[in-house]
């Protein structure tokens, strides 16, 4: 009986690498809604992966593994990765996952007018953000670097999944990344019929359903301040939630606070008068690559690209005066005790 159990197990878990859970036997219902969790450090970051169903378990085991091949594909850190290998030969035939955020990433650099710009690494680079040799650059190294920084000049040939760089420049998939990671998992998830469950990379959340006891799952958006309280709370399903913040990742130099997100038109961090910006979107890419655009481009150009993509979108942006908005979308879904103005269409 007992030795039976086991094969029966390790059938399941061959079947659940073999096959994934599209074609993997349910555990069927009568297991009842089984939570699995686990906390995961990748992409410099602390996360955590949790699904309930059935098929929990393998939901949460194959996210682990989603997210270790992702890291190791698309680092920039990484001699290994492949984001790595096209910066340092400047062409190459590009994996499925990196050439859709290449292209992606084009596509927000046009809609964003060059706000979200991938060839910003060697700047990025400069600042130390990289490696956190933080220095700040003498504007004429930023003027050299910005002259290599213009992502309409990457050769990106769809069909053949082919890319190629200038000399000069280099890629960096750091703004959209983890957002694309936390999308991925929902595809596993839905592969696995997990009808509830979320990821949390670094407080970037991405959701699917809601809670097991259908309630909305309650998402805090962190207080730049004080990142250890939040300013308001959002109730989403089927979403993702995404921040971006100076606080994020920053240094101190003679007073002066620098940060990691970096603006292409002047190469220095990004001073839009937004110290943070979340986005809330069915899809975690575009919820990720527009955290960070929204950032850069400041709470009027943002409110208009708002008014021009809200199908796609809405955001909680937040003031360095401590000023609250969100766009009209969010009206009944973020809560506060401050003050809260509405983006209107
Ligand atoms: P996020 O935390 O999503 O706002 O992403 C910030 C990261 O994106 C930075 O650490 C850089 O790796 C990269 N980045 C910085 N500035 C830009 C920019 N203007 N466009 C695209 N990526 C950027
Ligand atoms: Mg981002």
């Amino acid at each position: 009986m007992y030795r039976k159990k086991l094969i029966l197990t390790i059938c399941g878990m061959l079947a659940a690498v073999l096959a994934g859970c599209g074609n993997a036997e349910s555990g069927g219902q009568a297991e009842g809604l089984k939570e699995e969790s686990r906390d995961i450090f990748a992409m410099d970051t602390y996360m955590t992966v949790t699904a309930y169903g059935p098929e929990a378990a393998r939901a949460v085991e194959m996210a682990e593994e989603e997210i270790k091949r992702l890291d190791s594909l698309l680092s920039t850190g990484d001699t290994g990765s492949e984001v790595y290998k096209i910066n340092e030969e400047k062409e190459g035939v590009m994996s499925s996952d990196t050439a859709y955020l290449v292209e992606r990433a084009l596509e927000l650099y046009d809609s964003t007018d060059g706000a979200f710009d991938i060839a910003v690494y060697p700047v990025v680079k400069a600042w130390g953000f990289t490696d956190q040799n933080y220095r700040v650059p003498e504007p004429e190294e930023i003027e050299e670097l910005l002259k290599h920084v213009d992502a309409s000049q990457i050769g990106f040939d769809e069909a053949n999944s082919r890319i190629s760089l200038g000399e000069q420049m280099q890629i960096d998939l750091g703004g959209i990344a983890k957002g694309y990671t936390s999308a991925r998992i929902m595809d596993i998830f839905r592969e696995c019929q997990i009808e509830s469950g979320l990821v949390n990379l670094g407080g970037n959340v991405q959701v699917i359903g809601s809670k097991p006891d259908q309630s909305l799952w309650r998402v805090a958006v962190k207080d730049p301040k004080d990142p250890e309280g939040y300013v308001g709370i959002l109730s989403v399903k089927d979403r993702a939630v995404i921040t971006s913040g100076a606080y994020e990742r920053y240094f101190e130099q003679d007073g002066e606070v620098y940060h990691h997100i970096i603006d292409p038109d002047t190469g220095y961090p990004a001073d839009s008068g937004l110290v943070s910006v979340t986005i809330v979107s069915a899809d975690g890419t575009l919820a990720d690559g527009l955290s960070t655009s929204l950032f850069i481009m400041g709470l009027d150009r943002a409110s208009d690209y708002w008014r021009e993509h809200k199908d796609e979108f809405d955001a909680v942006l937040m003031t360095r005066e401590g000023e609250l908005y969100v766009t009209e979308g969010l009206k009944d879904s973020f809560t506060s005790d401050y003050e809260v103005r509405v983006i209107e269409s």
